[in-house]
């Protein structure tokens, strides 16, 4: 890192929970990578502190990110919302201009691209089996109907919650599932878990796939220091399957792109991310 001066920008993640999130070492190792000077630190806050850490940074020539749970109350002091923002309700990234606080919400982004990494190319035309109707699986669903997927079916816990991300969102080519029943024998190009089943190493499946007639790829929203469970479970199917690592590494590189107007060093990004689960792991 270049010295830290009074012309360092200051970029920050807002969580709670937020000690253990990778978007330090990844986004501190591409600014090393490109070269800019800022610096990228976590920050613990409540809701209220967060509106006052983004309105102060993003006013001052800082910006950042926020993560769980203030997604959503962070797309709602916005001055401007940029259209990811507006179609999902949530704000993952903001910086100022000229004295107005900007968002965007850079999950449907990085879906998009992590997407296209793993499967070659765009949706269009899959069947989508999608798990869970949080903030991410909006993300995920705005960048599918975006790639005019031929239909997706939300399978969630909460099955209002799943019908209101559909009323929200998807249009006809989104159904919603009343139970796991509803999925049996179904035929899918694509499953995709944005549940948090996952996060820790005593969860349940999201899913078990041997309910299904087909499933030809799987991707796990959920990463941590090694494969989850549930991207272990469909390779052992012969499912080719990815966690959400990459998925991490390209919302981070969208949201460079936002604050520095130039392209991400993505592969110092990727390096960064693998060595932080490599340490994390051995530990
Ligand atoms: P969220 O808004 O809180 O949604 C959580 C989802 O998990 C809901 O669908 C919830 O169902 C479901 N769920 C939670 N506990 C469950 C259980 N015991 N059984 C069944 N379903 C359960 O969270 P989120 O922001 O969408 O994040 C979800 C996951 O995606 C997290 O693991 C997060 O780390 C990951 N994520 C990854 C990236 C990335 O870059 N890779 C980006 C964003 C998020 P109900 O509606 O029934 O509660």
């Amino acid at each position: 890192m270049s010295a830290l001066t009074a012309r360092t920008r200051v970029f920050t993640i807002l969580g709670n929970p937020v000690e253990h999130s990778l978007s330090p070492v990844i986004q501190n190792a591409a600014f090393q990578e490109a070269q800019v000077d800022g610096v990228y630190v976590a920050l613990r806050c409540d809701a209220e502190q967060m509106v006052g850490f983004m309105s102060g940074l993003g006013r001052s020539g800082g910006a950042g990110n926020v993560t769980l749970p203030h997604k959503e109350k962070a797309a709602s002091v916005l001055d401007k919302p940029l259209e990811a923002v507006r179609r999902t309700g949530a704000c993952n990234t903001f910086w100022g201009e000229s004295g107005k606080l900007c968002g965007d919400n850079t999950d449907v982004e990085g879906f998009r691209r992590a997407q296209r990494h793993f499967l070659g190319g765009a949706a269009t035309g899959y069947r989508v089996l999608l798990l869970g109707a949080g903030g991410a699986a909006r993300a995920a669903l705005v960048s599918l109907i975006d790639d005019e997927v031929q239909d997706v079916l939300i399978l969630n816990r909460t099955v209002e919650r799943a019908r209101a991300v559909a009323r929200r969102i998807g249009g006809d080519r989104v159904r919603v599932a009343e139970s796991h029943s509803d999925v049996d024998d179904g035929e899918f190009d694509l499953v995709v878990n944005t549940t948090r089943l996952g996060l820790h190493s005593d969860d349940e499946l999201p899913f078990d796939l041997e309910r299904l007639s087909r499933a030809d790829a799987v991707m796990d929203l959920v990463y941590g220091p090694s494969a989850t469970a549930f991207v272990a479970a469909s390779k052992r199917l012969g499912i080719p399957a990815v966690d959400g690592g990459e998925m991490l590494v390209h919302q981070g590189a969208a949201a460079f792109e936002r604050w520095w107007g130039e392209e991400a060093p993505i592969d110092a990004m990727r390096q960064a991310l693998e060595a932080a689960r490599s340490s994390q792991a051995g530990a």
